[in-house]
């Protein structure tokens, strides 16, 4: 094998997913492949890949492998990274929470979070709905861990989202057919950040 031949096998360690080993394979033409394997997540890639090839391969195999988790088995683990993959992409890695679960006692709000802890929770009421509804919903509590309230910074740190409107009308038409109250009612438990509470209970709307 000449020299210039890259190692058939590098594992590099990703903030979001953990180990990622990245393996060369002389039989692979064009196609590249990630899954999971013993908590490592695998991505394989053609032998003569260039470096700048592998490398973006490697960032859409590894979000591609997070959008498929949340949809199949969205475990909380499955959140916690997509939760960390978005706040990266859209937040520029401000918000950084300690725990996201699924929880089942959330009927009338999407998704809520405690700021001064970090924790977020998901009603399970969001399974099995698209992943840009489910994505748009972790986000706004993402952006809850930076920006308490619902007021205009709230809002600009979500603009990058392309998705906003349509997840929100998708909720909005959830909650319609539910009979429940129009999304921009205000939840008791919403602060305006102007209260200098940190420690508010938020939640989408
Ligand atoms: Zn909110």
């Amino acid at each position: 094998m000449p020299s210039s031949r890259r190692p058939s096998s590098t594992v590099r360690h990703d903030p979001v997913h953990g180990q990622v080993e990245v393996r060369r394979s002389a039989r692979r033409r064009r196609t590249i492949s990630a899954r999971r394997e013993d908590g490592r997540t695998v991505v394989l890639v053609p032998a003569g890949a260039s470096a700048a090839d592998e490398d973006r391969w490697v960032t859409q195999m590894l979000g591609r492998i997070a959008t498929r988790e949340i949809r199949r088995r969205p475990s909380d683990e499955a959140l916690l990274r997509r939760a960390a993959e978005l706040s990266e992409r859209y937040l520029g890695g401000r918000a950084r929470p300690t725990s996201v679960r699924w929880v089942t006692n959330q009927r009338r709000r999407w998704g809520s979070c405690t700021p001064s802890e970090g924790t977020i929770r998901l009603s399970d009421r969001l399974q099995g709905m698209p992943e840009h509804v489910v994505d748009y919903v972790l986000l706004h509590e993402l952006a809850h861990l930076v920006v308490p309230g619902h007021g205009h910074r709230f809002w600009a740190l979500l603009s990058g989202y392309g998705e906003l409107e349509r997840a929100r009308g998708f909720l909005e038409g959830v909650s319609w057919r539910a009979g429940e109250p129009p999304p921009d009612h205000p939840e008791e438990d919403d602060r305006d950040p102007s209260d200098g509470v940190d420690d508010a209970q938020v939640s989408v709307r």
